[in-house]
C-alpha cells in the first residue's frame, strides 16, 4: 500500500526524522489559519500517489495567508498524471541549500534490503540513475544486522556526502530505518532530503509503500488506506475474506488456485479475440474449500459488477471434490435467490480432476436455467466469451 506523502512526513516524525510541520486540509480556505500558524509563508503541495508533483504545478509557493488560500484553490481538483488532487499539504517553507536523495528498499532480485542515496537529489531518481549512475551510491543492508550507526556511515561514504553535514545524514539513515523496519515498509525513500540555509538536514519529500502482508501486525495502518479510492467491489471482496481483483472486462471469473485463475484470465482473453474482444472482468480465487458460503460470496460480488455479462467458474477437483463444488454452486444460487439478489447472469461452468462426473451429474440433475456446463476449459473459456458478447 502506497501512502501519500502526508501520511509518511507522519511516520518520519513518529520515529524521529527530522520534518517541517504541516497539516492536510480539502478545503481552500482551511489553508488561511494554517499559513498565519506558520508566519504566513507555506509550501501548498499536491496530495497524490505520484511523482513529479512539483513539475506538473502541484508544488507552490505561497507569500501570505490569501496567497496560500488562492494556491489551494488553484491545486485542488487539479488533475496531475491521472491521480485528482482531493487533499493538499501545508507546508512550512524550507530554505533549501543543498537537495539529497535517499531510500531504503526490499531488494528482490538480490533477495536483500538495500539502501540508496545520492547528493543529486530532487530530480527524479530514475533520471540520476539512468544518466550518471556512479551519482546514485547502492549498498545492500543485511536484514539481521539492519542500519547500524556504521552501516549508515558506510551509505554516506559511498554516496559523497559533504563532510560537515555526514553525521547528521548518517543519524537520519538510522532513524529512516527504523520507520522501514518498525512500520513493515517495502519502500522508504526522502526527495529531496535537504540542507537548509542553517545546516539542518530535513526530510522534505517522502515516499512510503508499506507491506500488505504485516497487517496482521500492523493494526493501526488499516486507517491509513484510501477509502475513497478503492474500487468498491475489491472493498466488498475484502471484508469477506475474498482473494478477488477487478478488471476492466465483462467476463466474470471464479476459480480455484490462483495458478488456475491466471491461466483462465489468459484463456478467455485469447477466446475473447473470436468474440467482440471480451476480457476477463476480475480475478477471483476461492482457494482450496469452495464450500457453498465462499462460493456465494464470491459470485455475489461478481455478479454485482454492472460489467459482468456472463461468468466462467473454472474448477479443478483436488482435496475439494468437484461434486463439494458443484454443490456448492447450486446452494449459492439458491443462497442468493433466498436472499432476493436475482441471478441473471449466465455461468458457464467447467468441473475437472476429483470426482469430476459426480459433480457434473449434480449440477444436471438441478437443473438450472441458467447455468451451462462445458466439459473442457477452452470451450468453456468460448462460451463464456461468446455469452458475454451477446
Ligand atoms: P515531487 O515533485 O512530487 O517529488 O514533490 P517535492 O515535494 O519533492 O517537491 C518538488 C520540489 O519543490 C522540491 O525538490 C523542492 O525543490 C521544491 N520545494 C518543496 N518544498 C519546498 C520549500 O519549502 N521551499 C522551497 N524553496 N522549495 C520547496
Ligand atoms: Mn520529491
Amino acid at each position: 500500500m502506497d501512502l501519500f506523502e502526508y501520511q509518511a512526513r507522519d511516520l518520519f516524525a513518529k520515529h524521529g526524522v527530522p520534518v517541517l510541520d504541516g497539516d492536510v486540509i480539502e478545503t481552500p480556505e482551511a489553508a488561511r489559519a494554517i499559513a498565519e500558524r506558520f508566519g504566513g509563508r507555506a509550501v501548498v503541495k499536491a496530495q497524490v500517489k505520484v511523482g513529479g508533483r512539483g513539475k506538473a504545478g502541484g508544488v507552490k509557493l505561497a507569500a501570505d495567508p490569501a496567497d496560500a488560500v488562492a494556491k489551494a484553490e488553484a491545486i485542488l481538483g487539479m488533475d496531475i498524471k491521472g491521480h485528482t488532487v482531493n487533499k493538499v499539504m501545508l507546508a512550512q517553507t524550507a530554505d533549501i541549500k543543498e537537495e539529497y536523495y535517499v531510500s531504503f528498499l526490499l531488494d528482490r532480485t538480490n533477495r536483500t534490503f538495500l539502501a540508496m542515496a545520492s547528493v543529486e537529489g530532487g530530480v527524479e531518481i530514475e533520471v540520476v540513475a539512468e544518466e550518471n549512475p556512479d551519482a546514485l551510491a547502492k549498498i545492500p543492508v543485511d536484514a539481521n544486522e539492519g542500519c547500524t550507526p556504521a552501516k549508515a556511515a558506510e551509505i554516506v561514504a559511498a554516496a559523497k556526502f559533504p563532510a560537515e553535514i555526514a553525521d547528521q545524514v548518517a543519524d537520519v539513515l538510522v532513524k529512516l530505518w527504523k520507520v522501514f523496519i518498525a512500520e513493515d515498509a517495502l519502500l522508504v525513500e526522502v526527495n529531496p532530503l535537504i540542507k537548509s540555509g542553517d545546516g539542518k538536514i530535513i526530510a522534505l519529500d517522502g515516499k512510503v509503500s508499506l507491506d500488505e502482508n504485516a497487517e496482521f501486525r500492523q493494526p493501526h495502518h488499516a486507517e491509513l488506506e484510501d477509502k475513497a479510492a478503492a474500487n468498491p467491489l475489491e472493498a466488498a471482496a475484502k471484508a469477506k475474506g475474498l482473494n478477488y481483483v477487478k478488471l476492466d472486462g465483462e467476463v466474470g471469473i471464479i476459480g480455484n488456485g490462483a495458478g488456475l485463475v491466471m491461466s483462465t484470465l489468459d484463456v478467455v482473453a485469447y477466446a475473447g479475440e473470436e468474440h467482440g474482444g471480451v476480457k476477463p472482468a476480475n480475478f477471483l480465487d476461492i482457494g482450496g474449500g469452495a464450500s457453498a458460503e465462499v462460493m456465494a460470496n464470491g459470485l455475489e460480488i461478481i455478479l454485482g459488477d454492472p460489467d459482468v455479462k456472463s461468468v466462467f467458474v473454472n474448477v479443478f477437483g483436488g482435496i475439494t471434490a468437484c461434486d463439494a463444488v458443484a454443490n456448492g454452486i447450486v446452494q449459492a444460487l439458491a443462497l442468493l435467490e433466498e436472499k432476493g439478489e436475482a441471478v441473471t447472469k449466465p455461468l458457464v461452468v467447467r468441473l475437472d480432476g476429483n470426482n469430476a462426473e459426480l459433480g457434473r451429474k449434480i449440477l444436471t440433475d438441478a437443473n438450472h436455467p441458467l447455468v451451462q456446463q462445458v466439459d473442457t476449459m477452452d470451450g468453456a473459456a468460448a462460451r463464456a466469451a461468446e455469452l458475454a458478447n451477446k
